[in-house]
C-alpha cells in the first residue's frame, strides 16, 4: 500500500505525522501545495530528511473552473520549482486538487514531468464528522496490494483539527496493512499505473 497525504504542508500538524510515522517506522508520500512550500520550508525539507517522498498538489488549491492550459502549466510548474528550490529534489508525482484530473491539468503534469496519480482508497478524513475509527473503518475496507491510501497532513481544507483525527487513525491503519500482509510506504516504492 502506498501511504499519501495532501494539503500540507503545515507548520502545526505536518511534524506531529512525521513524529508519528517515525514511531510507525513507515515512510509516505506527501502531496504539497506550493503556496505552502515557499511559506514554510523548513517543513518540507523536514520531511524529506525523515525519508520521506515530496509530490505535487498544484499551487493552490484551487477547482479547475474553465480549461486554462497556460495557467495549468505555468502554476505546475513553479509548484516543481519550489519543492526543488527547498529540497534539492525533483518531485514525480502530480495529484490535481479534488482528484479532478482535467485533460489540461493531465496535459500540463505530463509537460513538466509529473505523473498523475489519483488513490485507490480515502478515509474521508476531511469531514466534521470523522472519528478515529471511521477514518480506519474506511481505509481498512478498501485495503489491497497495490493500492493507494489518501489522508491529510492539516485541516487546510477540511474541518478544523481534523488533523487530529487523522494523526489518531494512523496506527491502526498501518497495524490492519500489516496484519493484512501488506507493507506499507512512498508512492516510489510500488507500482503506480498512470490515471
Ligand atoms: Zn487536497
Amino acid at each position: 500500500m502506498a501511504l499519501t497525504f495532501d494539503d500540507g504542508p503545515d507548520p502545526e500538524s505536518t511534524p506531529r505525522f512525521l513524529d508519528a510515522l517515525d514511531a510507525l517506522d513507515v515512510r509516505a508520500t506527501f502531496f504539497v501545495l506550493g503556496d505552502g512550500v515557499v511559506r514554510h520550508p523548513a517543513v518540507v525539507r523536514e520531511t524529506v530528511r525523515r525519508g520521506h517522498e515530496l509530490a505535487v498538489h498544484g499551487w493552490s488549491h484551487d477547482r479547475p473552473w474553465r480549461p486554462a492550459p497556460a495557467d495549468d502549466v505555468r502554476s505546475l510548474l513553479r509548484a516543481v520549482h519550489a519543492v526543488l528550490e527547498a529540497t534539492g529534489r525533483r518531485p514525480r508525482w502530480y495529484r490535481p486538487p479534488y482528484g479532478i484530473l482535467t485533460g489540461g491539468r493531465w496535459a500540463a503534469a505530463r509537460a513538466v514531468g509529473l505523473r498523475p496519480v489519483l488513490w485507490s482508497v480515502w478515509g474521508r478524513d476531511w469531514t466534521a464528522g470523522a472519528t478515529p475509527a471511521s477514518v480506519r473503518t474506511a481505509v481498512t475496507a478498501g485495503l489491497r496490494g497495490g493500492g493507494t491510501v489518501l489522508l491529510h497532513d492539516t485541516d487546510r481544507m477540511a474541518a478544523p483539527d481534523s488533523w487530529r483525527v487523522t494523526l489518531d487513525a494512523l496506527p491502526g491503519i498501518v497495524n490492519d496493512c500489516r496484519t493484512a500482509g501488506l507493507s506499507v510506504g512512498p508512492l516510489a516504492e510500488h507500482g503506480v499505473r498512470d490515471a
